[in-house]
C-alpha cells in the first residue's frame, strides 16, 4: 500500500492490520466492499429521525421489486431473518405469542423439518436459528441422501414451516431440489423458507415455489450487515412482528434498512460484465503466476451454486515445501496479509475469490503467493489451520 492510501486508511489508525480479502464475503473478514450508494444512504440518514415502520414500509417495494415477492423487510442479518421467519411461521400475528417466545410454545406448531444435508455452519449452525425462535429441528433423510417420501413423512399436525438452504456449505448431490420440496410443502400448507444468503438469483427461489426467502445485504450485494426477508405478505408480516419479541435483540437501525435500500437500487444498475471482466482479470493472473511455480496446481473452477462467479482453486503439492494449511498461513502472516478461502486446506487445496478486491491488489496478491512459494521458511507455519483458529478465539480479548 501507498502511503497516500494508508493515510486515508482508517485500520491503520485503528491499528489494525491492512488484510487484502481473497476469501469471500466473510463475516470474520468485514463482509463485503460496501457500495458507495448505500454508504451515502447511510450517512445521510444518520443525523435524522424517522418513524421506522415506515422506512422498512418504504423497503417493502424495493424488496418485492428485486425479489418478485408480495412484501419484505430489513434485518440484522440473514441469520437473524432465518430465526424472525421461523418465529413468524410459528406465531402468525398473535402478538401474545410472539413475546412468549421461545420457552413458552403452548398452542403454537413448532416442527421445522430440514434435510440433513442442510444443516451447515456458516459460522453458526443454521439449526440453531431454528431453535433459537423456540422451533424444533426435525432432521430428514441422512447425510448423502434425502427423498419426497421422508420429508412427507416428517411433516404433521405440528409442523410450522420446512427450512430449505442453497449454499455452497450444503452437501452438493443427493437433496431433494427445491421444486419438488416446495411442492411437497405447499400440498400439506407447510411454508417453505429459504435461506439462499449467498445466492445471486434473487428471484428463482420464490419463483420455485418457496414462501420466503432470506438474503444476506452484506455479501453480493454490497450493503451494509443486514438480512432481506422477502416473500409471501402474511408471512413476512409475521415475521416482521417479531421485532416485538425475538426479534428486539437483533434489531436493525434506520441506518441499515436505508443503507440495503441503496444497495438493492444499485444492484439493479450495476454493471455486472464489467466486474466479471475484472475478476477473470485477477484469475488470469494469479493463475500465470501460479503456472510458472513447481509443487502447485492452480485452476480456475465455477462456483459450486452456480452463481456467476469463478475461482482459483490452489493444490499444494508437499514438493512446494508447504501443506495448503502452511501456505494459507504464510499468506496471512505476511506484508500484507493475503486472507485466502481455507475452508478445504485438510485436502490439499484453498481458493482465492476475487470478488472483493480493490483495484491493485490482484498485482498484489500475485506478488505475494510468488514471494512466499519461493521462500523456503515453510516450517514456521506448520501450526496452522483451525486448532490455532481456537487457540486465538479463546483468549480474546488478549
Ligand atoms: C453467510 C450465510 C448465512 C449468514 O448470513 P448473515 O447475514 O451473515 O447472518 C446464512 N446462511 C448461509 C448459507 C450463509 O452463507
Amino acid at each position: 500500500m501507498n502511503d497516500k492510501v494508508k493515510d486515508h486508511d482508517i485500520r491503520a489508525k485503528l491499528g489494525l492490520r491492512p488484510i487484502i480479502n481473497v476469501s469471500g464475503t466473510m463475516t470474520a473478514l468485514g463482509a463485503s466492499i460496501i457500495v458507495p450508494e448505500a454508504i451515502n444512504a447511510m450517512a445521510a440518514i444518520a443525523p435524522q429521525f424517522v418513524e421506522i415502520d415506515a422506512l422498512h414500509r418504504k423497503a417493502s417495494p424495493v424488496i418485492a421489486r428485486l425479489t418478485g415477492g408480495e412484501a419484505g423487510f430489513v434485518t440484522a442479518s440473514c441469520a437473524s431473518g432465518i430465526a424472525l421467519a421461523i418465529a413468524g411461521a410459528m406465531t402468525r400475528d398473535d402478538l401474545l405469542a410472539i413475546e412468549r417466545l421461545p420457552d413458552d410454545t403452548r398452542g403454537l406448531k413448532t416442527e421445522v423439518p430440514i434435510q440433513i444435508g442442510h444443516i451447515v455452519n456458516y459460522g453458526a449452525p443454521v439449526d440453531q436459528s431454528i431453535r433459537l425462535a423456540g422451533g424444533t429441528v426435525v432432521p430428514v433423510g441422512t447425510i448423502s441422501s434425502s427423498y419426497g417420501y421422508q420429508l412427507e413423512n416428517a411433516i404433521n399436525e405440528r409442523t410450522a414451516a420446512a427450512l430449505y438452504v442453497v449454499s455452497h456449505h450444503t452437501v452438493q448431490y443427493g437433496m431433494i431440489p427445491l421444486k419438488e420440496f416446495a411442492a411437497i410443502c405447499r400440498a400439506k400448507n407447510v411454508p417453505v423458507i429459504v435461506d439462499a444468503a449467498s445466492e445471486y438469483d434473487l428471484k428463482g427461489f420464490l419463483a420455485q415455489g418457496a414462501d420466503i426467502v432470506i438474503y444476506s445485504g452484506h455479501k453480493f450485494l454490497g450493503g451494509p450487515t443486514t438480512g432481506i426477508v422477502a416473500g409471501r405478505k402474511d408471512l413476512v408480516r409475521a415475521a416482521y412482528l417479531q421485532n416485538r419479541g425475538v426479534g428486539r435483540g437483533m434489531k436493525v437501525g434506520k441506518e441499515s434498512i436505508a443503507g440495503v435500500m441503496a444497495a438493492l437500487e444499485a444492484w439493479e444498475k450495476r454493471d455486472h460484465a464489467g466486474i466479471r471482466k475484472r475478476e477473470r482479470q485477477a484469475l488470469d493472473l494469479w493463475l500465470s503466476t501460479l503456472q510458472a511455480i513447481p509443487g502447485v496446481v492452480a485452476e480456475i473452477v465455477p462456483d459450486p451454486t452456480n452463481n456467476p462467479l469463478d475461482r482459483l482453486k490452489l493444490s499444494v503439492h508437499p514438493d512446494s515445501g508447504f501443506s495448503a494449511a502452511s501456505l494459507a498461513a504464510a499468506l496471512a502472516t505476511g506484508d500484507p496479509p493475503v486472507i485466502v478461502r481455507d475452508h478445504e486446506t485438510e485436502r490439499g487445496h484453498f481458493y482465492l475469490d476475487p470478488c472483493n478486491l480493490h483495484p491493485g491488489e490482484a498485482e498484489i496478491v500475485a506478488g505475494r503467493l510468488s514471494g512466499t512459494l519461493r521462500s523456503s521458511n515453510a516450517a514456521r507455519f506448520a501450526e496452522a489451520g483451525k486448532e490455532r483458529n481456537f487457540k486465538a478465539l479463546l483468549t480474546w480479548p488478549d
